[in-house]
Protein backbone atom coordinates (compact mmCIF):
# COMPACT_ATOMS: atom_id res chain seq x y z
CA UNK A 1 0.00 0.00 0.00
CA UNK A 2 1.33 3.99 -0.48
CA UNK A 3 1.38 6.54 1.78
CA UNK A 4 2.40 9.95 1.16
CA UNK A 5 5.87 10.14 2.89
CA UNK A 6 5.86 13.81 3.21
CA UNK A 7 3.16 16.95 3.03
CA UNK A 8 4.59 20.16 1.53
CA UNK A 9 2.87 23.33 1.60
CA UNK A 10 3.46 26.04 -1.12
CA UNK A 11 5.04 29.55 0.40
CA UNK A 12 1.52 30.81 0.00
CA UNK A 13 -0.21 28.37 2.52
CA UNK A 14 2.46 29.85 4.83
CA UNK A 15 0.86 31.15 7.94
CA UNK A 16 0.45 35.02 8.00
CA UNK A 17 -0.09 34.81 11.77
CA UNK A 18 1.30 33.63 14.91
CA UNK A 19 -0.79 32.20 17.65
CA UNK A 20 -0.74 33.63 20.90
CA UNK A 21 -2.03 31.24 23.76
CA UNK A 22 -2.20 33.78 26.46
CA UNK A 23 -5.60 34.84 24.78
CA UNK A 24 -6.74 31.07 25.59
CA UNK A 25 -5.17 29.87 28.71
CA UNK A 26 -7.72 29.64 31.88
CA UNK A 27 -5.01 30.54 34.11
CA UNK A 28 -2.71 32.82 32.72
CA UNK A 29 0.88 32.66 33.85
CA UNK A 30 1.92 35.11 37.19
CA UNK A 31 3.82 38.46 36.18
CA UNK A 32 7.30 38.15 36.48
CA UNK A 33 8.54 40.40 38.97
CA UNK A 34 11.81 42.81 39.62
CA UNK A 35 14.11 41.25 41.61
CA UNK A 36 14.64 44.42 43.40
CA UNK A 37 10.94 45.32 44.27
CA UNK A 38 9.56 42.13 44.19
CA UNK A 39 6.72 43.76 42.43
CA UNK A 40 5.39 43.26 38.31
CA UNK A 41 8.36 44.20 36.21
CA UNK A 42 7.46 47.22 34.51
CA UNK A 43 8.04 47.56 30.80
CA UNK A 44 10.54 50.65 32.03
CA UNK A 45 12.43 47.59 33.60
CA UNK A 46 12.66 45.61 30.56
CA UNK A 47 13.88 48.51 27.99
CA UNK A 48 17.23 48.08 28.41
CA UNK A 49 17.41 44.73 27.73
CA UNK A 50 15.24 43.70 25.07
CA UNK A 51 13.63 45.69 21.56
CA UNK A 52 10.13 47.24 22.30
CA UNK A 53 8.66 45.24 19.39
CA UNK A 54 9.12 42.13 21.65
CA UNK A 55 8.36 43.55 24.65
CA UNK A 56 4.73 44.36 23.61
CA UNK A 57 4.30 40.74 22.21
CA UNK A 58 5.69 39.50 25.70
CA UNK A 59 3.02 40.78 27.42
CA UNK A 60 0.33 40.35 24.31
CA UNK A 61 -2.79 39.07 25.25
CA UNK A 62 -4.47 39.41 21.29
CA UNK A 63 -5.10 35.90 20.27
CA UNK A 64 -3.18 36.12 16.32
CA UNK A 65 0.11 38.45 16.00
CA UNK A 66 0.54 39.54 12.26
CA UNK A 67 3.73 37.78 10.77
CA UNK A 68 5.38 41.06 9.76
CA UNK A 69 5.85 40.88 5.76
CA UNK A 70 9.81 40.76 5.86
CA UNK A 71 10.03 38.41 8.33
CA UNK A 72 7.80 36.18 6.34
CA UNK A 73 10.19 36.90 3.37
CA UNK A 74 13.15 35.82 5.31
CA UNK A 75 11.41 32.27 6.37
CA UNK A 76 10.75 31.65 2.85
CA UNK A 77 14.06 30.38 2.70
CA UNK A 78 13.08 27.77 4.69
CA UNK A 79 9.15 27.33 4.76
CA UNK A 80 7.05 25.89 4.79
CA UNK A 81 8.75 22.91 6.39
CA UNK A 82 7.92 19.40 5.52
CA UNK A 83 6.06 17.39 7.48
CA UNK A 84 6.49 13.84 7.22
CA UNK A 85 5.14 10.21 7.83
CA UNK A 86 7.94 8.47 9.72
CA UNK A 87 6.67 5.27 7.62
CA UNK A 88 10.27 3.69 8.05
CA UNK A 89 10.10 4.12 11.68
CA UNK A 90 6.82 2.27 11.94
CA UNK A 91 8.39 -0.63 10.08
CA UNK A 92 11.09 -0.68 12.03
CA UNK A 93 9.10 -0.52 15.06
CA UNK A 94 6.30 -3.05 13.51
CA UNK A 95 3.70 -0.68 15.29
CA UNK A 96 -0.11 0.28 14.26
CA UNK A 97 0.69 3.44 15.35
CA UNK A 98 1.15 5.94 12.43
CA UNK A 99 3.57 8.48 13.54
CA UNK A 100 4.48 12.04 11.99
CA UNK A 101 7.01 14.25 12.09
CA UNK A 102 7.45 18.02 11.47
CA UNK A 103 10.89 18.14 9.66
CA UNK A 104 12.62 21.67 11.53
CA UNK A 105 16.35 20.44 10.46
CA UNK A 106 15.57 21.89 6.76
CA UNK A 107 16.56 25.24 8.42
CA UNK A 108 19.69 26.58 7.09
CA UNK A 109 20.75 26.36 10.62
CA UNK A 110 19.54 22.90 11.27
CA UNK A 111 16.98 23.91 13.59
CA UNK A 112 14.00 25.68 14.54
CA UNK A 113 15.98 28.27 16.18
CA UNK A 114 16.08 30.39 13.07
CA UNK A 115 12.22 31.04 12.89
CA UNK A 116 12.29 33.06 16.44
CA UNK A 117 15.57 34.27 15.35
CA UNK A 118 14.55 36.14 12.21
CA UNK A 119 11.62 38.40 13.77
CA UNK A 120 13.90 38.95 16.67
CA UNK A 121 16.90 40.74 14.99
CA UNK A 122 13.74 42.61 12.65
CA UNK A 123 12.17 44.20 15.55
CA UNK A 124 15.85 45.07 16.81
CA UNK A 125 16.56 46.70 13.79
CA UNK A 126 13.32 48.57 13.41
CA UNK A 127 13.88 50.08 16.15
CA UNK A 128 17.29 51.20 15.53
CA UNK A 129 19.37 48.92 17.55
CA UNK A 130 23.09 48.38 16.31
CA UNK A 131 24.62 44.86 18.62
CA UNK A 132 23.03 42.38 19.68
CA UNK A 133 24.24 39.75 22.53
CA UNK A 134 23.04 36.71 23.31
CA UNK A 135 24.00 33.52 24.80
CA UNK A 136 23.79 29.89 23.30
CA UNK A 137 24.31 26.41 24.61
CA UNK A 138 25.33 23.75 22.08
CA UNK A 139 25.50 26.44 19.35
CA UNK A 140 22.11 26.27 17.75
CA UNK A 141 20.57 29.36 19.29
CA UNK A 142 23.83 31.41 18.20
CA UNK A 143 24.28 30.28 14.72
CA UNK A 144 20.61 31.00 13.79
CA UNK A 145 20.76 34.60 15.43
CA UNK A 146 24.02 34.95 13.40
CA UNK A 147 22.52 34.23 10.04
CA UNK A 148 20.00 36.84 11.34
CA UNK A 149 21.51 39.54 12.43
CA UNK A 150 23.56 38.85 9.02
CA UNK A 151 20.31 39.72 7.13
CA UNK A 152 19.27 42.76 8.60
CA UNK A 153 23.09 44.25 9.26
CA UNK A 154 23.74 44.01 12.79
CA UNK A 155 26.72 43.15 14.98
CA UNK A 156 26.54 39.72 17.36
CA UNK A 157 28.64 39.22 20.37
CA UNK A 158 27.65 35.15 21.30
CA UNK A 159 28.62 33.62 24.78
CA UNK A 160 28.65 30.18 23.91
CA UNK A 161 28.82 27.78 27.08
CA UNK A 162 32.45 26.47 27.59
CA UNK A 163 31.75 22.84 27.46
CA UNK A 164 29.70 23.29 24.12
CA UNK A 165 32.53 25.75 22.26
CA UNK A 166 35.09 22.69 23.45
CA UNK A 167 32.92 19.95 22.24
CA UNK A 168 31.37 21.78 18.88
CA UNK A 169 33.98 23.77 17.11
CA UNK A 170 32.30 23.41 13.84
CA UNK A 171 29.26 25.42 15.23
CA UNK A 172 31.62 28.44 16.27
CA UNK A 173 33.11 28.01 12.90
CA UNK A 174 29.56 28.92 11.49
CA UNK A 175 28.77 31.67 13.75
CA UNK A 176 31.87 32.85 12.37
CA UNK A 177 31.26 32.42 8.92
CA UNK A 178 27.97 34.24 9.03
CA UNK A 179 30.28 37.09 11.00
CA UNK A 180 29.54 36.76 14.33
CA UNK A 181 31.89 37.26 17.28
CA UNK A 182 32.01 34.35 19.36
CA UNK A 183 33.27 34.16 23.49
CA UNK A 184 33.38 31.02 25.08
CA UNK A 185 31.43 30.99 28.70
CA UNK A 186 32.33 32.36 31.67
CA UNK A 187 34.49 34.31 29.45
CA UNK A 188 37.12 37.23 30.57
CA UNK A 189 35.25 39.58 28.81
CA UNK A 190 32.69 40.73 31.50
CA UNK A 191 32.98 41.29 35.35
CA UNK A 192 30.73 38.35 35.72
CA UNK A 193 32.67 35.91 33.37
CA UNK A 194 35.56 36.47 35.57
CA UNK A 195 33.67 36.23 39.14
CA UNK A 196 32.34 32.47 37.70
CA UNK A 197 35.68 31.77 36.33
CA UNK A 198 36.95 32.59 40.25
CA UNK A 199 33.83 30.70 42.11
CA UNK A 200 33.46 28.05 39.84
CA UNK A 201 37.52 27.17 38.78
CA UNK A 202 37.22 24.80 35.77
CA UNK A 203 33.25 25.09 35.59
CA UNK A 204 32.25 23.45 31.87
CA UNK A 205 29.71 26.75 32.24
CA UNK A 206 25.70 26.45 31.90
CA UNK A 207 23.02 28.50 29.75
CA UNK A 208 22.59 30.43 32.79
CA UNK A 209 25.92 31.74 33.57
CA UNK A 210 26.41 32.77 29.36
CA UNK A 211 22.94 34.69 29.80
CA UNK A 212 24.41 36.45 32.65
CA UNK A 213 27.37 37.67 30.69
CA UNK A 214 25.43 38.64 27.28
CA UNK A 215 22.94 40.39 29.76
CA UNK A 216 25.67 42.97 31.63
CA UNK A 217 27.08 43.52 28.49
CA UNK A 218 23.55 45.13 27.14
CA UNK A 219 22.97 47.06 29.96
CA UNK A 220 26.30 48.72 29.54
CA UNK A 221 25.56 49.92 26.23
CA UNK A 222 22.13 51.92 25.13
CA UNK A 223 22.16 50.69 21.16
CA UNK A 224 23.17 46.90 22.58
CA UNK A 225 20.22 44.76 23.35
CA UNK A 226 19.73 41.22 24.40
CA UNK A 227 18.12 38.37 22.32
CA UNK A 228 16.95 34.95 24.07
CA UNK A 229 16.50 31.97 22.04
CA UNK A 230 13.72 29.94 24.36
CA UNK A 231 11.70 30.34 27.43
CA UNK A 232 9.75 33.47 26.90
CA UNK A 233 6.39 34.26 26.09
CA UNK A 234 7.74 36.07 22.41
CA UNK A 235 10.07 33.11 21.80
CA UNK A 236 7.25 30.57 21.99
CA UNK A 237 4.82 32.90 19.99
CA UNK A 238 7.53 33.01 17.23
CA UNK A 239 7.45 29.33 17.01
CA UNK A 240 3.79 28.56 16.72
CA UNK A 241 4.07 28.53 12.79
CA UNK A 242 5.94 25.15 13.22
CA UNK A 243 2.58 23.81 15.01
CA UNK A 244 -0.05 26.11 12.54
CA UNK A 245 1.82 24.62 9.46
CA UNK A 246 1.53 21.25 10.90
CA UNK A 247 -2.49 21.72 11.59
CA UNK A 248 -2.91 22.23 8.01
CA UNK A 249 -0.66 19.60 7.02
CA UNK A 250 -2.49 16.92 9.36
CA UNK A 251 -5.65 18.03 7.76
CA UNK A 252 -3.69 17.17 4.09
CA UNK A 253 -2.80 13.59 6.17
CA UNK A 254 -6.41 13.26 6.62
CA UNK A 255 -5.17 12.18 9.91
CA UNK A 256 -5.55 14.28 13.58
CA UNK A 257 -2.63 13.70 16.29
CA UNK A 258 -3.55 11.52 19.47
CA UNK A 259 -0.35 12.90 20.58
CA UNK A 260 1.97 15.38 19.95
CA UNK A 261 5.64 15.44 21.69
CA UNK A 262 9.02 17.65 21.79
CA UNK A 263 12.02 18.03 23.65
CA UNK A 264 12.53 20.77 26.18
CA UNK A 265 14.92 22.90 27.08
CA UNK A 266 13.21 26.17 28.18
CA UNK A 267 10.02 25.27 25.92
CA UNK A 268 10.76 26.78 22.56
CA UNK A 269 9.92 24.15 20.21
CA UNK A 270 7.68 22.12 22.68
CA UNK A 271 5.38 25.22 22.59
CA UNK A 272 5.85 25.73 19.04
CA UNK A 273 4.72 22.66 17.72
CA UNK A 274 1.97 21.65 20.58
CA UNK A 275 -0.19 25.07 21.43
CA UNK A 276 -1.46 25.75 17.73
CA UNK A 277 -2.91 22.19 19.18
CA UNK A 278 -4.04 22.97 22.55
CA UNK A 279 -6.09 25.93 21.16
CA UNK A 280 -8.24 23.07 19.81
CA UNK A 281 -8.62 21.73 23.65
CA UNK A 282 -9.40 24.93 24.69
CA UNK A 283 -12.09 26.01 21.17
CA UNK A 284 -13.27 22.18 21.02
CA UNK A 285 -12.36 20.01 23.74
CA UNK A 286 -10.44 17.92 21.23
CA UNK A 287 -8.18 15.04 23.39
CA UNK A 288 -4.98 15.47 22.51
CA UNK A 289 -1.97 14.99 24.72
CA UNK A 290 0.71 17.29 24.47
CA UNK A 291 4.02 15.54 25.77
CA UNK A 292 7.91 17.38 27.04
CA UNK A 293 10.45 15.00 26.48
CA UNK A 294 13.49 16.12 29.21
CA UNK A 295 16.78 14.90 29.76
CA UNK A 296 17.09 12.47 32.94
CA UNK A 297 19.96 14.66 33.98
CA UNK A 298 17.94 18.07 33.88
CA UNK A 299 14.76 17.34 34.90
CA UNK A 300 12.56 20.72 35.85
CA UNK A 301 9.65 19.73 34.60
CA UNK A 302 9.62 15.91 36.31
CA UNK A 303 11.12 16.93 39.42
CA UNK A 304 11.85 20.39 39.70
CA UNK A 305 9.34 22.86 41.22
CA UNK A 306 6.69 25.30 40.51
CA UNK A 307 8.71 28.74 42.28
CA UNK A 308 9.53 32.09 41.18
CA UNK A 309 13.34 31.80 40.13
CA UNK A 310 15.87 33.83 38.22
CA UNK A 311 16.22 32.97 34.09
CA UNK A 312 19.79 33.06 34.30
CA UNK A 313 22.82 31.95 37.41
CA UNK A 314 23.38 35.76 38.35
CA UNK A 315 19.43 37.14 38.73
CA UNK A 316 19.77 39.66 36.45
CA UNK A 317 17.04 38.73 34.74
CA UNK A 318 13.19 39.21 36.49
CA UNK A 319 11.98 35.98 38.29
CA UNK A 320 9.94 34.12 36.54
CA UNK A 321 7.12 31.82 37.95
CA UNK A 322 8.48 28.73 36.93
CA UNK A 323 9.32 25.21 37.18
CA UNK A 324 12.71 25.26 37.99
CA UNK A 325 15.95 23.15 39.71
CA UNK A 326 16.94 26.25 40.67
CA UNK A 327 19.15 28.89 39.33
CA UNK A 328 22.27 27.97 40.82
CA UNK A 329 21.64 23.88 39.29
CA UNK A 330 24.35 22.69 37.59
CA UNK A 331 23.58 20.14 34.94
CA UNK A 332 26.10 17.25 34.00
CA UNK A 333 27.43 17.58 30.53
CA UNK A 334 25.31 15.52 28.68
CA UNK A 335 25.48 15.84 24.39
CA UNK A 336 22.40 17.44 24.06
CA UNK A 337 23.54 20.97 25.30
CA UNK A 338 20.42 22.84 24.35
CA UNK A 339 18.54 20.94 26.94
CA UNK A 340 20.81 21.87 29.75
CA UNK A 341 18.90 24.96 31.24
CA UNK A 342 17.72 25.05 34.83
CA UNK A 343 14.14 26.05 34.18
CA UNK A 344 10.70 26.16 31.89
CA UNK A 345 8.71 28.89 30.55
CA UNK A 346 6.47 31.07 32.50
CA UNK A 347 3.52 29.68 29.59
CA UNK A 348 4.15 26.09 29.75
CA UNK A 349 4.98 26.08 33.13
CA UNK A 350 1.51 27.10 34.12
CA UNK A 351 0.11 24.57 31.63
CA UNK A 352 1.62 22.00 33.25
CA UNK A 353 0.76 23.02 37.15
CA UNK A 354 -3.02 23.21 35.38
CA UNK A 355 -2.55 19.56 34.07
CA UNK A 356 -2.94 20.77 30.69
CA UNK A 357 0.89 19.16 29.31
CA UNK A 358 2.80 16.07 30.50
CA UNK A 359 6.65 15.64 30.85
CA UNK A 360 8.70 12.56 31.00
CA UNK A 361 12.27 12.78 31.81
CA UNK A 362 15.06 10.43 29.82
CA UNK A 363 17.97 8.88 30.19
CA UNK A 364 20.96 10.03 27.52
CA UNK A 365 21.88 6.31 26.52
CA UNK A 366 17.61 5.51 25.59
CA UNK A 367 17.57 9.22 23.77
CA UNK A 368 20.70 7.72 21.55
CA UNK A 369 19.29 4.08 20.58
CA UNK A 370 16.26 5.96 19.71
CA UNK A 371 18.23 8.77 17.44
CA UNK A 372 20.22 5.59 15.74
CA UNK A 373 16.85 3.22 15.12
CA UNK A 374 15.52 7.05 13.78
CA UNK A 375 18.27 7.67 11.94
CA UNK A 376 18.57 4.00 10.29
CA UNK A 377 14.93 3.84 9.46
CA UNK A 378 14.85 7.57 8.17
CA UNK A 379 17.72 8.52 7.00
CA UNK A 380 17.96 11.94 8.99
CA UNK A 381 20.80 12.10 11.31
CA UNK A 382 18.80 13.55 14.91
CA UNK A 383 20.24 16.39 16.74
CA UNK A 384 20.85 15.03 20.29
CA UNK A 385 18.24 17.16 21.55
CA UNK A 386 15.32 15.84 19.25
CA UNK A 387 16.34 12.47 20.19
CA UNK A 388 14.69 12.67 23.22
CA UNK A 389 10.92 14.23 21.41
CA UNK A 390 11.66 10.76 19.29
CA UNK A 391 12.68 8.25 22.30
CA UNK A 392 9.22 9.34 23.69
CA UNK A 393 7.39 9.20 20.40
CA UNK A 394 9.06 5.60 20.13
CA UNK A 395 7.50 4.74 23.72
CA UNK A 396 4.33 5.89 22.81
CA UNK A 397 4.16 3.52 19.23
CA UNK A 398 5.23 0.50 21.53
CA UNK A 399 2.58 0.87 23.81
CA UNK A 400 0.31 0.73 20.73
CA UNK A 401 1.63 -2.45 19.61
CA UNK A 402 1.41 -3.81 23.32
CA UNK A 403 -2.31 -2.34 23.32
CA UNK A 404 -2.74 -2.94 19.97
CA UNK A 405 -4.11 0.31 19.03
CA UNK A 406 -4.36 2.97 16.41
CA UNK A 407 -3.07 5.95 17.58
CA UNK A 408 -1.62 9.12 15.46
CA UNK A 409 1.38 10.46 16.46
CA UNK A 410 3.40 13.98 15.93
CA UNK A 411 6.63 14.71 17.18
CA UNK A 412 8.79 17.66 16.00
CA UNK A 413 11.97 16.63 14.95
CA UNK A 414 13.68 20.37 16.25
CA UNK A 415 17.24 19.75 14.42
CA UNK A 416 19.67 17.74 12.47
CA UNK A 417 22.84 16.30 14.54
CA UNK A 418 25.22 16.35 11.75
CA UNK A 419 27.03 18.70 13.62
CA UNK A 420 26.61 17.15 17.08
CA UNK A 421 28.67 13.73 15.54
CA UNK A 422 31.04 13.79 18.27
CA UNK A 423 28.43 13.04 20.30
CA UNK A 424 27.11 9.48 18.37
CA UNK A 425 30.97 8.86 17.93
CA UNK A 426 30.97 8.71 22.04
CA UNK A 427 27.77 6.29 22.07
CA UNK A 428 28.69 4.25 19.54
CA UNK A 429 32.28 3.94 21.09
CA UNK A 430 30.60 2.95 24.36
CA UNK A 431 31.67 6.21 26.17
CA UNK A 432 28.45 7.65 27.16
CA UNK A 433 26.48 6.81 30.22
CA UNK A 434 23.84 7.87 32.47
CA UNK A 435 23.14 10.56 34.62
CA UNK A 436 20.12 10.43 37.27
CA UNK A 437 20.47 13.72 39.85
CA UNK A 438 20.34 12.45 43.52
CA UNK A 439 17.44 14.05 44.89
CA UNK A 440 19.72 15.67 47.59
CA UNK A 441 21.24 18.14 44.91
CA UNK A 442 17.96 19.12 43.48
CA UNK A 443 16.43 19.94 47.61
CA UNK A 444 19.38 21.56 47.44
CA UNK A 445 19.19 23.99 45.16
CA UNK A 446 15.94 24.68 45.44
CA UNK A 447 16.11 25.20 49.09
CA UNK A 448 17.80 28.13 48.18
CA UNK A 449 14.76 29.76 46.06
CA UNK A 450 12.74 30.61 49.49
CA UNK A 451 14.56 33.65 49.76
CA UNK A 452 12.74 35.06 46.32
CA UNK A 453 9.11 34.38 46.93
CA UNK A 454 7.11 37.48 47.22
CA UNK A 455 5.29 37.78 50.53
C1 LIG B 1 17.79 24.76 21.40
C2 LIG B 1 17.31 23.48 20.93
C3 LIG B 1 16.35 22.76 21.66
C4 LIG B 1 15.81 23.19 23.00
O1 LIG B 1 15.24 24.44 23.09
P1 LIG B 1 13.69 24.70 23.24
O2 LIG B 1 13.57 26.14 23.43
O3 LIG B 1 13.20 23.91 24.42
O4 LIG B 1 13.06 24.26 21.99
C5 LIG B 1 15.88 21.58 21.11
N1 LIG B 1 16.35 21.11 19.95
C6 LIG B 1 17.28 21.75 19.23
C7 LIG B 1 17.76 21.17 17.95
C8 LIG B 1 17.78 22.96 19.70
O5 LIG B 1 18.69 23.62 18.98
Amino acid sequence: MKTTKKIVLSEDEMPKYWYNVLADMPNKPLPPLNPKTRKPVTLSDLEPIFAKGLIEQEVSTERWIEIPEEVRNLYRIYRPTPLVRASGLEKALDTPAKIYFKNESVSPVGSHKLNSAIPQAYYNKIEGVKSITTETGAGQWGSAMSIACKHFGLNLNVYMVKVSYEQKPYRKAVMNTYGANVFASPSDTTEIGRKMQQQFPGTSGSLGMAISEAVEEALKDPNTKYTLGSVLNHVMLHQTIIGLEAEKQMEIAGDYPDVVIACFGGGSNFGGIALPFLRHKFAEGKDIRLIAAEPASCPKLTRGKFEYDFGDTEGYTPLLPMYTLGHDFEPASIHAGGLRYHGAGSIVSQLRKDGLVEAEDINQTETFQAGIIFARAEGIIPAPESTHAIAVAIREALKAKEEGKEKVILFNLSGHGLIDMMAYEDYLSGKLGDYEVPQSIIDESIGKLKDLQPE
